[in-house]
């Protein structure tokens, strides 16, 4: 049987890809200008199938870049002072490596930490009045603790002069963000959209694009080619200002096309109760309990049991055997957790083929 990858990222590609990269090839995808009016509507379908998808009013800029890692870059040098506040809400390592990238580039960066496992209240969070921006991670990919997205509203109900970044990488397009109360979202496109890597969109308002500009207006260094300023001139021709990953861009526009044509509240609902489906088999399974303990905080996308008597590893190789891959803890929790991605990629009948090779353990 072919393999099929559960993994958190890289995950399997989502099932149309192989006919649009046959497609892309047969077009030249990989052989047109990114000046030429062929990339620019590329890019514009791009922009108007992540709107309708995720909801994204017109005030939002929909910015192309490499990767997630270098969105938290470039929000730290165009979206905060370096005398102002910024708070990081820390429960895992990508929270952390955001946070460690701000102390990096010397801003005055500010840790919120919960245990690894557990979910943000944000009611609860302490957020200072002259606090400028606050970064959260909607779905920590390295625990399985996923925020529920009606608490990610309340921080700008109660902070509305507060910038709010929020990081959907592995919860993407099944997260409902309210954009009218968030700034800045972004995503790379190996998670749940099921793409190969090297593309990362930056979802950004004007607010933040003053600030940049403010920010320049002071002398701070906002960066070169990718300052938010100049990705902002470049899309509003639906252009960027390096030769990007052309074929990357092609693919989302694709993938994002199928998914409105299936339906977004369909993918959701899918989601939930495929998400119900492997919950329950770990909690009645006598080797997996769930890592994490609050259903409240349980992520849809990315499932993290952490394992009983046995090894991960064990358990992984196994699964292997019948070629299905799954990931294994992150760092410390190597080999005791293994983690599961239910994206829309993953079908029901594949969901089940995973237990049933699981419940042979
Ligand atoms: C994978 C991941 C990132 C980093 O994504 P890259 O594409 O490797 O830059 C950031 N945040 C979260 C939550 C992730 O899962």
């Amino acid at each position: 049987m072919a393999k099929i990858y559960f993994t958190p990222g890289p995950s399997q590609l989502y099932p149309t890809v192989e006919q649009h990269l046959q497609k892309a090839v047969f077009e030249n995808i990989g052989s047109i200008s990114h000046r030429s009016s062929d990339f620019q509507r590329i890019y514009q379908s791009l922009v108007e199938n992540l709107r309708e998808l995720l909801n994204i009013p017109q005030d939002f800029a929909i910015l192309c870049t490499s990767s997630a890692t270098e969105i938290w870059e470039r929000i730290l040098m165009n979206c905060v002072d370096k005398t102002e506040k910024a708070l990081f809400c820390v429960n895992g390592a990508f929270s952390e490596r955001f946070y460690s990238f701000a102390q990096t580039l010397q801003k005055n960066a500010i840790k919120q930490e919960i245990l690894e496992g557990q979910g943000f209240d944000f009611e609860k969070v302490q957020i200072q009045e002259d606090t400028k921006l606050v970064a959260i991670t909607h779905n920590e990919t390295s625990t399985g603790a996923r925020s529920p997205n009606t608490e990610i509203h309340k921080i700008k109900e109660k902070y509305s002069s507060t910038l709010l970044a929020v990081d959907i990488v592995s919860s993407v397009p099944i997260v409902e963000l309210d954009f009218s109360l968030v700034d800045i979202a972004y995503f790379s496109v190996q998670k749940a959209f099921g793409l190969p890597a090297g593309l990362g969109i930056w979802i950004v308002n004007l607010r933040c694009l003053e600030k940049a500009k403010e920010l320049e207006a002071k002398n701070e260094v906002i960066g070169t080619y990718h300052s938010l300023p100049n990705l902002w001139k470049y899309f509003t021709k639906y252009q960027t200002p390096e030769t990007p990953n052309v074929l990357a861009i092609y693919l989302l526009s694709k993938v994002t096309g199928d998914m409105l044509n299936k339906g977004i509240s369909k993918i959701r609902q899918e989601s939930k109760v495929k998400a119900g489906k492997i919950y329950n088999f770990i909690e009645k399974s006598n080797f997996l309990n769930p890592f994490v303990e609050n259903k409240k905080y349980q992520s849809e996308t990315v499932i993290v049991a952490k394992t009983k008597k046995k090894n991960s590893e064990e358990i992984i190789t196994r699964l292997d055997e019948d070629d299905i891959i799954i990931g294994s803890g992150y760092k410390n929790f190597k080999t005791n957790h293994i983690r599961i991605a239910n994206f829309p990629t993953h079908n029901l009948s594949e969901i089940e083929r995973l237990l049933e090779s699981l419940s042979k353990i």
